[in-house]
């Protein structure tokens, strides 16, 4: 599959934390990114415990430093703000992508919003596996769809029709 991951600059951190959960899933997958979250996925490295012990009322443990198995493996986009978000969008129109990890924030007003609209539109209309928080995110990754190749995506039947749709 080919995987799009977005997250504006409040949400980053929470995407690597969800990439780094789901490492070994993503890693058998084409991944695409915009720029900056592109390059932070690159820099990650995955933390594993080597040992661990109980210390009061609590596990502790001691870790060793793992790089990252995407490292300088993600296609990366330009940056959302300058393009990037734009860029996926047209790649689902081609057919390109079949998943968005999309993490927006939603609490402020981005200079790019209309990309941010419009990403959202084509993922909606394309009908690829879309996901713009956590949860939804981590049922699209433990569904037993996901990584079926017997599952394909059906294009609405609204695409062709209004392709050939006729003009006055
Ligand atoms: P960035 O873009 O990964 O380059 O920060 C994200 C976005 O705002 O769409």
């Amino acid at each position: 599959m080919n995987i799009a991951l977005v997250a504006h600059d409040g949400r980053k951190q929470e995407l690597l934390d969800w990439i780094k959960y789901n490492y070994q899933k993503l890693s058998k997958h084409n991944l695409y990114a915009t720029g900056t979250t592109g390059k932070k996925i690159e820099e990650i490295y995955i933390g594993v415990p080597i040992s661990g012990y109980w210390d009061e009322h609590e596990w502790c443990y001691d870790f060793k430093d793992v790089e990252f198995p995407f490292k300088n493996k993600i296609n990366k986009l330009l940056s959302g703000p300058l393009g990037g978000d734009a860029q996926i969008g047209a790649m689902i129109a081609e057919g390109k992508i079949d998943c968005l990890i999309f993490f927006c924030d939603n609490l402020i007003i981005q200079g790019h919003q209309n990309d941010i609209q419009g990403l959202s539109r084509l993922a909606s209309l394309y009908n690829i596996a879309f996901a713009t928080n956590r949860t939804t995110a981590d049922m699209i990754m433990t569904s037993p769809l996901f990584d079926n190749d017997n599952y394909h995506r059906i294009i609405p039947s609204v695409i062709e029709s209004y392709k050939n749709r006729i003009l006055n």
